[in-house]
């Protein structure tokens, strides 16, 4: 199983990895709060993390779409567009 990191050295927090996923799941709408990732910032230590929507049930979502990986990319969106390369994929788990 994968999911994405985002490093706290590199990210701006300008939010473009979730207006690129939005786009990858409805082509022609560029909608943050459709995105499969969102990026969060905690003001007590002032770090980033990425909460990934993938396999939760659909309530959970909130009408965000389901990451699929961007299967059909030559390379996840997310990624492509983040210009600081803040975001990785790793492998967690078995
Ligand atoms: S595109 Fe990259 S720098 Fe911008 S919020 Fe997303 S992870 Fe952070
Ligand atoms: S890998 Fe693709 S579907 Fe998953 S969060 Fe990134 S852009 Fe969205």
């Amino acid at each position: 199983m994968v999911t994405l990191k985002v490093s706290n050295e590199k990210c701006t927090g300008c939010r473009a990895c979730e207006v690129a996923c939005s786009y990858h799941h409805r082509e022609g709408i560029f909608n943050p709060r459709a995105a499969s990732l969102r990026v969060c910032r905690s003001e007590k230590e002032g770090k980033f993390s990425i909460i990934l929507y993938s396999d939760m049930p659909e309530e959970e979502r909130q009408g965000r779409f389901p990451c699929d990986l961007c299967e059909d990319e030559p390379q996840p969106v997310c990624i492509k567009y983040c210009q600081p390369n803040a975001i990785t994929i790793e492998e967690i788990g078995q």
